[in-house]
């Protein structure tokens, strides 16, 4: 698999670099702690066997753990990341800019073009696969958001990285430490390192302050070799202490780094599926997929969304009369509360659709996060009590009903609903 790496030559001298630095930092703990701690104070100065093995166990466990899981996150990382493919646009936009740069031609203004906004096909290529779900996240005119770089619809939590220049799923952050993108595929096997470093840090710390105690109070003075773990350890540990911290408290709250950013205030706009003859009220306007094409009526009753009207013709609000009619689907466009988050399911949820429901799966860098899979019918990622609660503000039942005389549903073959 290729590697994709950040756009900035910075980052990428960075990641590259880090590696080494932290095999380095490795090596002195492991000759600290084997060779000085272990071998030379506590067997042959004092027959300590005992609490030898216990140091050499716990800290070969905490190691092996720590080297698989940075070699499974710098993996997922570097090659899997989680990208959204590129939109039609974006693929014949870089095709073009690569025969530019082959030829050394000068940018043109066609090429510029696709920077522009949202693609107003209606059987814009990706748009399916949302609304044929039952709730996104979706722009103002009830289409889903658009990245104008990718040249892709973002599904839910679908964040563009600068870094990578292009969007990724569930988007957490930029890590050098692992020189990748940490987002749903890594984010499991990021926090795994993260806690097991840390752990190893803290049997370093340990055994090397245990020992520099000792040998002060025998008068036998400061080994540099004991004191360089010490110190690398403590520095590495609160690092990783911290991170770990984070990482689980984002897992058991369903949040991410970029969720966080102004958490408080942000407001989601969802496209929530509405019996079909549902229609715009002072309350939410509604939208009707397939978007009915320029110059031709809406098929569904009732797309009366100013933005639609605008762009595709006035509609008449006329009834379904076709087959085609009836594959139509209606979306509420609903917003939460400032704060809300609609992927907040409960702590032991959100805890399973990151880490498994198998503790091995706890602890073992194996298989990805349940929540990679994004083949449910219902959201691209499942969504909590807080959607209810939007839904009852705006009128509509708690939970979603039977649309429309059933053709809906029967449309949806993986629809679990009763
Ligand atoms: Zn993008």
């Amino acid at each position: 698999m290729p590697v994709i790496e950040s756009t900035r030559a910075a980052t990428r001298w960075t990641t590259r670099i880090i590696p080494f630095v932290l095999a380095a930092a490795v090596g002195v703990a492991t000759y600290a702690v084997v060779v000085r701690v272990c071998s030379s104070y506590l067997i042959d100065t004092h027959r300590r066997y005992g609490a030898a093995i216990v140091i050499l166990v716990l800290y070969l466990l905490f190691f092996l753990l720590m080297v698989t899981t940075y070699a499974r996150t710098i993996a997922v990382a570097n090659t899997d990341p989680g990208l959204v493919p590129l939109g039609p646009l974006a693929v014949e936009r870089n095709s073009r800019e690569r025969k530019r740069t082959k030829t050394g031609a000068q940018q043109d203004l066609e090429s510029q073009a696709y920077y522009a906004g949202p693609d107003l096909n209606p059987d814009s290529p990706g748009l399916e696969q949302f609304y044929a779900r039952e709730v996104f996240v979706c722009d103002s005119d009830g289409r889903p958001k658009w990245c104008s770089t990718c040249c892709n619809w973002k599904a839910d939590r679908v964040h563009h990285s600068s870094e990578l220049g292009r969007c990724v799923y569930r988007m957490d952050h930029y890590c050098p430490w692992v020189g990748g993108m940490i987002g749903e595929n890594s984010f499991k096997f990021f926090t795994q390192f993260t806690t097991y470093t840390a752990c190893y840090c803290a049997v370093v710390l340990g055994a090397t302050a245990f020992t520099l105690r000792k040998k002060i109070e025998e008068g036998s003075g400061l080994d540099p070799w004991v004191l360089a773990a010490l110190v690398l350890a403590a520095f590495f540990g609160l690092f990783t202490f911290l991170m770990t911290v984070t990482s689980l408290r984002y897992i058991i709250l369903n949040m991410t780094n970029v969720d966080m950013l102004g958490a408080h205030s942000k407001v989601y706009q969802l496209a929530v599926q509405v019996p079909r003859g549902t229609r715009s009220s002072d309350k939410f306007i509604v939208v009707t997929y397939p978007l009915p094409k320029p110059g031709q009526e809406t098929n569904g009753y009732s797309s009366r969304t100013p933005t639609l009207e605008g762009a595709y013709g006035k509609t008449n609000g006329s009834r379904p009369t076709t087959r085609d009619d009836l594959a139509t689907r209606t979306f509420a466009i609903l917003k939460t509360e400032p704060g809300e988050n609609p992927w907040h399911l409960s702590t032991w949820k959100n805890w399973q659709t990151i880490m498994g429901s198998n503790p091995l799966d706890w602890l073992l860098p194996i298989r990805k996060s349940p929540c990679v899979n994004h083949e449910t019918q219902e959201s691209f990622y499942p969504m909590g009590n807080a959607l209810k609660d939007v839904r009852v503000r705006y009128g509509l039942p708690r939970d979603p009903v039977d649309h429309s005389n059933g053709f809906e549903l029967k449309d949806l073959p993986s629809s679990n609903r009763t």
